[in-house]
Order: C-alpha cells, then structure tokens, then sequence
C-alpha cells in the first residue's frame, strides 16, 4: 500500500517484554497502521499477531473517556479534576485517621518508566510509605532475587544478539513460540541457517516442542532436581570449567524447608552459609541421574543429554526461562540452580553463552525493577541501606527521615492486608489483580469491602474496575509519550501520536495531579507538556557514573533504544566481561562486581516437594500461562476483534488418555474444582498443546472464566512470587 500522507513513529510494542521496535502510521491525529521497526536489532521489522494488530484496541467502543465516581451504587460520569480532588481529598482523609501505612498504590511492569517513578517519588518520598508494590512481583521477582544472590546485581548480562552466536537454546519451561514469538523466529532462522539445536524442557508439549529438536518432559516442581543432576553429571564428567571456577565462583547454601508463605504476614529471611567445592559436590551425591529420573520422569539418557550439551566446551549454550521458573515456590532457587550450571562450565557473559531470564511485560525490566515499583526497592538500591535511602533523599528534595527503612507488602500480602482493613484506601494503575492475582476468590471480597477505598486508573473497564469507588481514564502508549525498559536491558523511548478521546490523560500525570492536592506540589515541578523528559532526567541521576548508567533522551529518541550500562555513548552487550563491560574493574577477564568480592556464587539448592500436590480426591495438576493471540489479563486483546476472533474464550487443556478416561471429547464442558473454588469451561484434547498425563493447562486472559479463582496463593519465600504453575485439581465432565 502506498505510504500516502502516513505518518511514521517509532515506538516499542505495548504488549510483551521482548520489546519489539514498531512504527506507527498516523494520518489526520489519527492511528491507522502499525509495522515492524526495520531499524529495531530486537526484532529486525518483525512483528507477532499482537504486536501487528495492536492499536485496533483503540476502535473498542467501551472505552474508558472519562472519570466515573460510584455514588449510591451507581457510577457517575465525573470531570477529571473533579474526581483527581477527590481521590487526594481520600487519600489525605485516610493518612490522618489511620496512618500512612493506611493509603497503598499497586502499579505495574506495563507503567512507562516516568510512571513508575512518580509513584515511587509521591509513596516513599511524599508521603513516606513503602505500601507500592507492583504486578511485576507476579511474573518476575524470582528473577530478581535469582540474580541478586548468585551476581549481588539483578538483569540478565547478555542481550538477544546471543540468539545470533548459540549453537543451543535450552528452555527452561518455557513456552517461546507463544510468549516470545519474535525471539523464537530468530531462533528458528539459526536453526534452519546453522543448525542451532532448540531443547525444550518442560511440562507439557506446545508449540515450541514442535518447532525444538528434542522435547524433554518432567513432572512439576521436580526441575529443581533436573539441574541439580546436570550439575553432578558435569562435575562427574570433568567438564568443571576449573580456571573460571575457581578464580571467579564462591559456594554458599541457604535454609531449607523454608515454608510457602499461605499465611498472613509471613516472614522469611534466608541465612547463606559458604562451603567449600567438596561440599557442594557432596550435596549432588543425592541427585545422580537414576535418583532423578524418579523424582522427573526425566530419563537418565535424557539428564545426560542435556549435560552434554553444557559440558561440551565447543557448544555455547543460551538457557532461556520466564514464568515456568519464575512462577515457582522455589523461584529464586531455581534460577539459582540455572545459573550454576552456566557459572561451572564458564559459559556465561560471551556472545551466543549465558543464561537469560526472560521477562513477560514492556518494561518489568525498565520499571518495575529499574525504577523500583517494589515495596523494598528506591531508583537505585534498597530502602533498607542508608547510603541509597540519602540518594533518593538528595534527588528528591525531601528529608531523608521521610524515606522508611522497612518494606511493608508485597503484592500477595498487599491484597491479604486489604482483607484484613489494614490498607483502607488502594490506588491501582495499568493492572488488572482481580483477573491476575493467585486465589482472586480471596482477594475479591477483600477489594469490595466499604473498609477500602478503592481507585483503578485503566484504559478498558475490567473485573478490578468494577470493584472501585473512583474509575479514572488512563490514556493508551501512543496516546502519551514514554519509555520502557525490556528483557535485555534496553531503554526505548515514544513520543505522543494522538490524542485520547474524552479526558484520558497519562497516569504519570494523574499522579502528580494528586500529590500537588494533597500539598507535595514543591516535589513535582514538571511541566504538563514535557514532564516525561523532565523526570527521565531526573531519575538519570540516580545512575548518573555507575555500573547502571542510563543513556541520554537525544540518544533514545534517534535510535531504537540503547542498552545499559550505557558508557561512552556505547551500549554495554555483556556485562561482567571485561571485554565488553567497562565497568570489570579487576583487570581480569571476568569481575561479577555486584559481589563484594568479586565472585559469583554457585548455591546449594536442593529439590523439594509443591505445597500442595495432586492425591485421591483432587488428582490432576493444574497448570496457568497465556496464548499467543491474548496480553496478560486481555483486557486489550479482547478488544481486538481478528485476536478475540481467532481465540474467544478459555479452555482446559486434557491429555487424551485422561479425556478418553473421563469420556471427555474436544468441546464438551468440564468441570475443574479445587480446594478454592470451582469453574465450567471448554475442554480441549489435542489441540494446541498436550500436558503430561493427570496434568491440565488453562490460560489465563479471559476475565468470563477466571482460572485466578481456583489457583494457589502460595509463594517463593524469598521472592514472594507466587505459584500459578502447580496446583491440585478434580476434573468432571459436565
Ligand atoms: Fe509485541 Fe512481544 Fe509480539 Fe514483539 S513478540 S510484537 S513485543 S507482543
């Protein structure tokens, strides 16, 4: 089609976390057209479905144009300042009756990073509370923790070019072909131009078993054994990379049996304790492949197969893993055990070697873990170390008293805490937690008690904004501009396309709209034309000559994102390899700086059992993801008629010999129930994806049969991220 009167805007894709470039065709104020970034190194002009049919979502005719204000029952279509008083005048009211650990803002991986940082500066440094918290905690604070314990610095140190260099991909549950397609189609082209080998490990067969080389199966929860055998098999082999080993790893082991965290208020502290080599290589005696294969289902042919690959020093090897590891009572664990495996071989931080935990939304990276969303972190640090407590302090003008020194909720015991009417007035924006949160049967009512406030900023009415007292109309990615941060650190910034209908306006601005009426207008003196660039560089400062440093905005806005740590007007593509990262200061080849001493460490982690487990009365696995064609809750997706069209509605995925057994065919109704709750929906028997015998799979996106009500809220204990991947469930045919 000829480009006309087009015109064409960079911007990064609204929906996953890979990042893909695309650019926008506007024509009279209007969005008309959407095409992959040929310039984009993520996705070099590629698209998936989503991505290519994303602003179809703004023709939807329920639209959120304007602020709605429950009033006797009933919503009231209100103007935004009037409602933009009230939500102040109800925060103010709540903090001087009950505190200001009464008022909590829920935010998310999807908020642009000048969002995120605004809500970080209006809690922790304008009100002074740690109650912010974020969606993110759901899908990627494993990986967090994974990374702060084995590298003391969290964000993977290799970027996608690694797709370019791997001889092996191995996926760690994870289901690429749908959560990450464009990635996986550049691995797919090395495949098919070099004869790259894509292993999937998993729980079930799907599409990227399909298109991989070999499909291992293993039964839940028991991956943690699988790594730990290819550990012993490693060091039994000899194939210890000895020289990186010992000049760059330490060996630690934290507690075990270390709970799940059901209960309210849970405390967890892990206690690391250093041992030697021989005592790591001692604690593998109990994983030897035939012990495994036991525990897996995994076969010792197939352990072995997989070792190989990472012992082999002319292989270089990338794994790659998102929620199949995050989503896990032992998250942090189990990135850690990944992360062993790639620190004993030495096959980490080169191109084409490294393990890479992949993130699921725009900018859980960029956001939620760089600007810091979390009830523990600050724009650079923790809220528990002084020094980072002063920085944040400094930049924000505020006195440094004001920042608390403790976390309070994290997302789980957040919503456990509105239960309770600890937290009597919740702000959530760009989220959706009555669709994504574990166990939403619980937290439902908690959200619609008179104890809490409740305000949803969103672009789409959703289950979560039928619940609030003030509704308030987000404005969509294009129709504001902002940057967001993806899975291989890179920074990209957009500028405003269109206008929003009605009086949508940009969260971030409804933020500082709030905290000037409730008298921290000093704090935000930015402009409502420019306030993205003032507060992306005010929040530069933070890493302004760290190990974290950001690039200019010039630079975003010419390029398609640039990588931090951005040194010298280069982009840093591995880190902690002294040939590519400024920063290894040690003069070495490697230096993991974010230790003390320099050394990674390689963690004694042992497998243990789910919280709950299938038995006689409940006896199936229940396992949660997404599809290709729906983003997260589908909120948006579902609004996009070709997407909605393509998959309508959930369903429960069978193996056939458990449909064949409960004379089950494809179509026909079903019943899940577990100890939570109960839900009908379509069976599916060998359609797209196969789990594992007893096991089914439901996805996630569709807000009519809420699969959220049925999970398990059970969580990592140092993560606190929670399950979604395993739980026990009956199934009946209706
Ligand atoms: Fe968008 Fe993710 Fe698809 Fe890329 S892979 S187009 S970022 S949804």
């Amino acid at each position: 089609l000829p480009d006309g009167d087009i015109n064409w805007t960079k911007a990064p894709c609204r929906f996953c976390g890979v990042g893909c470039g695309v650019l926008v065709g506007t024509e009279n104020g209007k969005a008309v057209a959407v095409k992959g970034d040929p310039k984009s190194t993520v996705n070099k002009g590629l698209l998936c479905v989503k991505g290519y049919h994303q602003i179809m979502c703004l023709q939807a005719k329920d639209r959120l144009t304007h602020a709605l204000v429950k009033k006797n029952g009933t919503y009231v279509q209100t103007p935004i300042q009037e409602a933009l008083d009230l939500v102040a005048s109800k925060m103010k009211e709540t903090i001087e009756k009950h505190g200001k650990d009464a008022v909590a803002m829920y935010t998310s991986g999807q908020s642009t990073i000048p969002e995120g940082y605004v809500a970080s500066k209006f809690m922790k440094g304008a009100i002074g509370t740690n109650n912010l918290d974020c969606n993110a905690r759901l899908c990627m604070a494993s990986a967090v923790t994974g990374f702060l314990t084995s590298f003391g610095a969290d964000e993977p140190m290799g970027c996608y070019e690694d797709i370019d260099h791997a001889d092996v991909f191995v996926l760690w549950g994870n289901n690429m072909a749908e959560m990450h397609p464009v990635l996986f189609s550049r691995m797919l082209e090395q495949k098919n131009r070099r004869g790259a080998k894509i292993i999937d490990f998993a729980t079930r067969t799907t599409r990227t078993s399909m298109a991989a080389d070999k499909s291992i199966l293993f039964k839940p929860q028991s991956d943690l054994a699988v790594a730990n055998a290819i550990c012993y098999e490693i060091i039994k082999n000899g194939w210890v990379n000895t020289s990186f080993v010992e000049k760059h790893c330490s060996f630690n082991k934290g507690l075990t049996n270390m709970g799940y965290g059901l209960e309210d208020n849970y405390k967890f502290k892990d206690k690391p304790e250093k041992i030697d080599f021989k005592a790591y290589k001692k604690f593998l005696e109990d994983y030897t492949p035939e012990k495994v294969e036991k525990i897996s289902g995994v076969s010792v042919k197939d352990i072995k197969y997989m070792a190989a690959y990472f012992g082999d020093p002319n292989k270089k090897v990338v794994s790659y893993w998102c929620m199949g590891i995050n989503q896990h009572t032992r998250g942090t664990w189990m990135n850690n055990l990944v992360y062993n495996i790639h620190l004993l071989t030495g096959k980490i931080s080169q191109p084409g070697n490294g393990p890479f935990s992949l993130t699921g939304q725009p900018s859980a990276c960029g956001t939620a873990r760089e600007v810091g969303t979390f009830t523990h972190k600050l724009p650079k640090g923790v809220v528990t170390n002084e020094k980072h407590r002063r920085l944040a302090a400094k930049i924000w003008k505020v006195p440094y008293e004001r920042i608390p020194s403790k976390p309070t909720y994290h997302a789980t015991e957040m919503f456990r805490a509105v239960d309770r009417g600890e937290i009597k007035f919740i702000w959530t924006q760009v989220t959706n937690p009555l669709v994504s949160l574990p166990k939403t049967s619980r937290y439902r009512p908690g959200m619609e008690k008179d104890s809490c406030f409740v305000v949803v900023s969103d672009v789409f009415p959703t289950p979560t904004s039928d619940v609030a007292d003030v509704i308030l109309p987000a404005s969509w990615h294009i129709e504001k501009s902002g940057l967001y941060g993806n899975s291989e650190r890179r920074t990209q910034h957009w500028d405003k396309m269109v206008e929003g209908p009605g009086e949508t306006t940009p969260d971030a601005w409804m933020t500082i709209e709030v905290a000037k009426r409730m008298g921290f207008g000093d704090l935000f003196p930015y402009s409502e034309e420019n306030h993205v660039e003032e507060i992306y560089n005010e929040y530069r400062q933070f890493h302004e000559g760290d190990k974290h440093g950001m690039a200019p905005l010039e630079v975003l806005k010419s390029q398609p994102g640039a990588i931090w740590p951005y040194v010298n007007g280069k982009s840093t593509q591995w880190r902690f390899n002294a040939k590519y990262d400024p920063a290894c200061s040690n003069n070495e080849d490697f230096h993991f700086y974010g230790k003390p001493d320099g050394r990674a460490v390689i963690w004694q982690r042992p497998y243990e059992p789910a919280p709950e487990e299938p038995d006689n009365e409940y006896p199936f696995w229940l396992n949660t993801g997404r599809v290709i064609e729906h983003w997260h809750t589908g909120s948006m997706t579902r609004r996009i008629p070709v997407l909605h069209k393509a998959m309508p509605n959930a369903y429960v995925e069978l193996h056939p010999k458990d449909a064949e057994r409960l004379q089950i065919k494809n179509g026909d109704k079903v019943k899940l129930i577990t100890r939570r709750g109960e839900i009908i929906m379509p069976a599916s028997v060998n359609q797209r994806g196969i789990p594992t015998p007893l096991q089914v799979f439901v996805p996630f996106f569709d807000e009519n049969m809420l699969i959220n009500d049925l999970t398990l809220d059970s969580f990592c204990p140092i993560s606190k991220e929670p399950d979604y991947k395993k739980c026990a469930v009956r199934v009946e045919k209706v």
